[in-house]
Order: C-alpha cells, then structure tokens, then sequence
C-alpha cells in the first residue's frame, strides 16, 4: 500500500502496536493464568488458544505490507523524534526476523512451549529427566534453527545471546567470566576456610500464612502499589508485566525456609517496580516493558542483594520480622538474620544460591548451553554433563536431577541464551550503586530511614521510565558509564571480607 502522509503512516504503525500489545497481553495473562490458577489437565485448550492467537500475531508482524510502511517510515526519518524511530527500529528488527521463520514453525514452536512447561513441571515433581528429554530436545533444535533465522551472520549462539541482549556475544561473556572466576574463586576458597555462619533459624518451621503476610509487608516497604502490582504462589517465581498499570508476581512458600520466599518477592518486586515505573506513554506500544533481560536482571538483583542484603534492610524490616514470627525469631539479632541471609557456600539449586556463589551457577548453565547449541552435547548426556560440572565449579554432589538440570524453568520455556543475563545484570546494579550514590548519597543511610523511594526514583528516572526507547548498553552507559565488571568484584570481595573477617 502507498501512503500519502506521515500521519496516515503513523496511525497504520500505531495500530499494529496497539494489536500486537492486545496479543500479547491476553497470551501473557494465559501464561500467567497457567502457572498460578489453572488445573493440571488444562493445557489443551490453552494450546490450542495460543495456537491461534499467535498465529494472528504472526501474521499482523509478518504482514508482507509492513514493508511498504517500514520503507515509509525510513524514508521519512529525519521528521520522527526518537520514540518514533526506535518504534520503528524495533518493527523493523521483527519483521525482518519474523519474515525468515516459516509460519507452520513459528506457531508448532509456541505450541511446544505450551506443553513442554508442564511436561517439565512433572519431571521435575518426579524427577523424571527422560520424559522430559524428547521436549528439550525438540526445543534445542527449534532455538539453533531459529538463531539462524535471526541473525545468519551471528553463530548460533550468539544469535541467541542478542535475543536477550543486543550486542552481546560469547567473546564478551567468556572474558567477563574469566574476570569473575580470577576474582571469585580465591574468595570462594578463603570462605570455605573460615568459620560457617549458622543460619539455622531460618529453616525453623515458618507458617505459610505467616509468610504470606510478611511478603505483603515486603511489597509495603518496597512501595509497591498493590493496586497495579498483586502477587501469586507459583513453582517457580516470576514477574508479567503487561503495563504500567498492571504487574503480576509470584512466590514460593517453604514452610522450613523463611528467607527463600523473603528474597523471591523482593527480587520480583525489583522487576515489577521497573514494569511499573515506565512512562505511561510506553503502555500498548513496542517501547513498554524493560531494556533487556540484563537490565531487567539489574533491577531484580540490586533489590535483591544490594538492597535486601544489606545490614540496614534487615535492621530496617526486623521488628516486623519478630512481631510475624515471634517464636521462631525470640533468640535471634538483626546482625545474626544479616550474617545468615549471605552465608556464602556452594550449593545445588540457583534460585537459593547466595550472592557470592550464584555466579558459578550461571556459568554451568553458559558452558552446557553453548555445547547444546553447538552440538558438541547431546542432551541425553546433559544430566551426566551437569553434575561433573557442578563438581569442578561448586564442589558439591548431585544428588538427582531434579535438583539438578531440571531445577530451572527456562528451558522448557525455550530460553537458550537467557542465564548470562542473571550475572551480567548482578555486575550492572553494582556499577549502578556507585553511579547512583553519587547523586543520592550513600543509600545504606537511605535504607535505614526506610527510604527506598529515593532509591527507586534514582531507578525511575535513569532506567525505568524509558522502557525499551534506548538499546541497553547504550541506556547503561547514559548514566552509569562503560560497563566495568570490577565494579561488581570490588563490590562483592569488600561485603565478603567483612562478613568473613578475610
Ligand atoms: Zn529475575
């Protein structure tokens, strides 16, 4: 089709925005639904709902008239201010994508997807990896087939790593984790060393009504509005932002493991107060939602860890602590709650892997991911392949797989590529507090009064209400400079050496 102005091209790209945020918002809501509120048997009929609404997606991306406007649009450049272009950039990054992946393959992929979470689900409650294996197998083969279709130019995985991360590459990430293993290890070891903090109490018994009220507190001291923000109980914890108006979180409960469900929802908080604090103007366009899964990642795990681990974070939350458990807590100091919610030693599951040690963990999945991706593994030797690995890099046993490779959702959700997000977004936040600190002051003192706002509005204003308008290392360094992985080892080595007097 011709167009014969701006506007009317304009409204066609406003359209195709607005439908495709519809789209996505009712197959997020199904995803969402599936893993909080759905019965076991139910996926079926979600399959068979997702089948057709991606399809429609793919068609309204794949539009062979999408051409015609994008060319448009790029001819008329030099009259649209930035939120334009990137509108533009983004469409135009899909449907040069989306117009190499055969349609039958893209909705038999979705459909896969569907299955394969809960075929994973079971395996995992059962410890089950061969029902499991014919699922991640397909997926494997789906991700090196379709990292071509995204970018030929790139080796698979690196196709794969832009996914989540424009610009990243394995030549990147291999330097940058060779840096934290030459700072880690030694750290690592000079721990193993020393006394063990006991973090005993933690695992007392912690009723779930009891938690359930504490991650509402938490969420309070977070000021997260629970009217645009609301929290669910899932498998495993995650965040669905559809707007900035509506973000859904999820937790786990342990009954015997207070801090494990303590640090989901203040790391899912972090997502969500990102989701949240988009400009409205993003909302039902292409630039809602965050940079990447790094920046993403950043925000997640600075609340996390550099806020919620913080000496003044406990200090800050626990009377209320004492006052939900009383019994629980009588004979315990904020200091000792401080000490045992960063005791650092290797262990088996990522999600409750400390602060120090969670690096190593991202590293076996990298390594095994990238053998996966390029051939050199198969994934029915995956199970044998992961638990020599978390020999060398952890020095602890496997004991089943379920605690072992099919520990984490990401794979039946087909993200290849997606782990280095996790540690190259705990290295973003730790350059973020320095740059952060700069304008705000120390924010240990900020945290003491109980003033996360300050910090979240630092956030807002350099990160959140962006959205997707700027690539993300482009975003990082607007106010935090070129990316520096010292930032993140100083960090780490100075909080460890005072909590283990090194
Ligand atoms: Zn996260």
């Amino acid at each position: 089709m011709k167009y014969n102005d701006l506007s009317q091209a304009l409204a066609k790209l406003d359209q195709i925005e607005a439908t495709a945020a519809a789209y996505g918002h009712a197959m997020g809501l199904l995803a969402t639904d599936a893993a909080t509120a759905a019965p076991t048997d139910s996926y079926e009929g979600r399959g068979r709902t997702m089948e057709v609404l991606s399809g429609v997606v793919y068609n309204l991306v794949a539009d062979p008239e999408n051409k015609d406007l994008l060319f448009y649009l790029e001819e008329h450049r030099a009259e649209l201010d930035r939120f334009r272009l990137r509108q533009v950039e983004l469409l135009r990054k899909q449907v040069d994508q989306l117009s190499r992946i055969p349609q039958e393959e893209y909705v038999a992929y979705s459909v896969l997807l569907n299955e394969a979470d809960g075929v994973w689900c079971k395996a995992k409650n059962n410890n089950d990896f061969a029902s499991f294996a014919p699922f991640l197998e397909k997926i494997v083969n789906y991700n090196r087939k379709f990292a071509g279709y995204y970018n030929p130019s790139l080796s698979p995985y690196d196709a794969l790593l832009n996914e989540y991360e424009e610009g990243l590459n394995m030549q990147t990430l291999d330097a940058f984790f060779s840096q934290l293993r030459t700072a880690l290890v030694p750290l690592i070891h000079a721990i193993g060393e020393k006394q063990q903090i006991d973090d005993s109490f933690l695992k007392r018994n912690y009723p779930i009504e009891q938690q359930e009220k504490f991650s509402d507190y938490l969420m309070q001291v977070m000021e997260i509005d629970p009217t645009r923000c609301t929290l669910a109980e899932t498998e495993h914890p995650f965040t669905n932002g559809f707007n900035s108006h509506d973000v859904r979180i999820t937790t786990h409960y342990y009954e015997n493991d207070v801090a494990n469900s303590m640090y989901s929802v203040i790391h899912e908080g972090g997502h969500a107060l990102y989701e949240l604090g988009g400009d409205e103007a993003n909302d039902y366009t292409s630039i809602q939602g965050g940079a990447s899964m790094s920046i993403h990642e950043s925000q997640s795990r600075f609340y996390e860890n550099i806020v919620g681990r913080s000496l003044e974070f406990v200090e800050l939350i626990f009377p209320k602590m004492q006052e939900l458990f009383p019994k629980q807590l009588k004979d315990v100091t904020a200091e000792q709650v401080y000490r045992a919610v960063n005791k650092a030693q290797p262990s088996l599951i990522r999600t409750e892997a400390d602060e120090l040690t969670y690096c190593l963990h991202i590293m076996v999945r990298y390594e095994l991911e990238k053998q996966l991706i390029d051939g050199t593994l198969q994934v029915k030797d995956l199970p044998a392949a992961w638990n020599k690995m978390y020999q060398e890099y952890l020095g602890v046993e496997v004991p089943n797989d379920s605690q072992g490779c099919l520990q984490d959702s990401h794979w039946s959700g087909g993200m290849i590529g997606y782990f280095p997000s996790y540690a190259l977004g705990s290295a973003y936040g730790a350059q973020m507090k320095v740059f952060m600190e700069q304008d705000i002051g120390p924010i240990a003192q900020l945290i003491s009064k109980g003033e996360l706002n300050k910090i979240t509005a630092w956030l807002k204003e350099h990160i959140h209400r962006y959205g997707q308008l700027y690539k993300p290392g482009e975003l990082f360094e607007m106010s935090c400079g070129k990316f520096d992985a010292k930032y993140y080892t100083d960090y780490l080595t100075e909080k460890y050496s005072k909590l283990y007097n090194l």
